[in-house]
């Protein structure tokens, strides 16, 4: 059967067709290699933001690509689709970039905003250490008024792009004020910065490519022209105002990879052979399937509800967290069916189902575990 998302244009169109073309060229021939360095290549992301797909709803007066979320989404839609879960292509342009350009000054924008829209730098955001995670509000990090600098101490894990990246969004402790109020958003700078440090690269079950890094401050001074926003403290409700687009994001992946299982598992089924008969003539490979196809798109279309509310600037945190809950747990199971109809073969990471089965787990774990993201539903209701 054949659907379209009620938010595609013709431009959404075309924009996908180049960021297909451009992937199949440039990044899905290097997954492996890219895999077992721990890292896309560092080029790859110029490349990326030559191609203007970097920052690509961020105004253009800053370097951006002046679309929408639509945008971001059928970038991210396309990574699914070629099994490229390590290129953190979300952390940059949807989560980074965003609190830059809804948060930073305008001579904050001009300095930081095109970098990140070139690929010249690399986006991270540092909010988890290894005492806090799902607690942000225990962050235990210090960034403390020096003159004209803030010296930042303090220790974060599992940091994405943690290799790369050349702007850092820190989350750290300003005040003396308990839990969320003492919370700021400060951007690091981290070339030849004094006191960073890129600690272990993190060895993971899956999402090989992606540079997952430990870091560390020891009495790293950054200036206080860094601290994104009018003042101390608004750290907390910067990262609540934010993280419901972060969320859709993943959902987004979540959804367009369990689309992708349900396509190659489908092709799998009918040329495989057992008995004399392919996997498809067993009823119960037609009816996993069926049952895989039905869910993939009742979760399609609650995912292009939201992608619609949240570009008319309508979507709210909860309805936010219910998306990321349900499509990443949803991809999980879907993706856990279809490996099986694969046998042995599913099992094997040459195989493109095995790799998006492990790199699947940690969707239910990132950008706010589920357990959270049921929390966050619980208080709207
Ligand atoms: C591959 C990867 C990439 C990541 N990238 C980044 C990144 O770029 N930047 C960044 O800052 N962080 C990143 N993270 C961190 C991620 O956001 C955290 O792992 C996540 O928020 C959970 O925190 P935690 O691991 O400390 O688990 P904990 O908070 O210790 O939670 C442990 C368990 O307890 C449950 N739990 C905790 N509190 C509650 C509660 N109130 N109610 C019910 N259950 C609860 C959790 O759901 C979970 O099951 C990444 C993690 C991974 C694995």
């Amino acid at each position: 059967m054949t659907y379209e998302s009620p938010w595609m244009t013709d431009d959404l169109r075309h924009l996908r067709e180049m960021t297909g073309t451009f992937l199949a060229k440039e990044a899905e021939p290097h997954h492996e290699r890219w895999s077992e360095q721990h890292a896309v290549d560092r080029e790859f992301w110029n490349k990326t933001g030559e191609l203007g797909l970097l920052c690509i709803s961020c105004p253009q007066e800053y370097g951006g690509g002046g679309g929408t979320f639509a945008h971001e989404a059928v970038v991210i839609e396309e990574l699914a689709r070629i099994v490229e879960d390590g290129f953190a292509y979300g952390v940059h342009s949807t989560i980074v970039a965003h609190y830059v350009n809804g948060y930073a000054s305008h001579e904050q924008k001009q300095r930081w905003l095109p970098k990140l829209a070139s690929g010249e730098y690399v986006g991270a955001i540092a909010m988890t250490e290894p005492g806090t995670g799902s607690d942000l509000q225990a962050i235990r990090t210090t960034a403390r008024r020096d003159g004209d600098h803030y010296v930042i101490n303090g220790a974060k894990t599992f940091i994405s792009n943690g290799t790369h990246c050349d702007l850092l969004i820190i989350v750290a402790r300003t005040g003396d004020a308990p839990g969320g109020k003492g919370l700021s958003l400060i951007v690091a700078e981290t070339k030849d910065l004094a006191g960073f440090e890129r600690g272990r690269v993190l060895s993971k079950i899956g999402q090989h490519s992606q540079d997952t890094r430990e870091l560390a401050f020891t009495d790293m001074r950054v200036p206080v022209t860094n601290l994104i926003g009018t003042s101390e403290g608004l750290g907390f409700v910067q990262l609540m105002q934010q993280l419901p687009q972060e969320r859709l994001a993943i959902a987004v992946g979540a959804v367009a990879a369990a689309e992708r299982a349900v396509e190659v598992t489908i092709a799998y089924a009918k040329e495989r052979t057992a008995f004399g008969k392919d996997l498809m003539s067993f009823q119960n490979t037609r009816f996993v399937l069926a049952e895989c196809a039905t869910e993939t798109l009742a979760l399609r279309t609650f995912v292009d509800h939201c992608i619609g509310e949240h570009v008319a600037g309508r979507l709210d945190a909860a309805t936010a967290s219910m998306a990321k809950y349900l499509a990443t747990d949803k991809q999980c199971q879907i993706i856990d069916r279809c490996l099986q109809v694969f046998g042995g073969y599913g099992y094997m990471t040459e195989y493109p189902i095995a790799r998006m089965y492990a790199g699947a787990r940690v969707q239910k774990i990132y950008g706010g575990t589920n357990e959270i993201m049921k929390e966050l539903i619980s208080r709207s209701l």
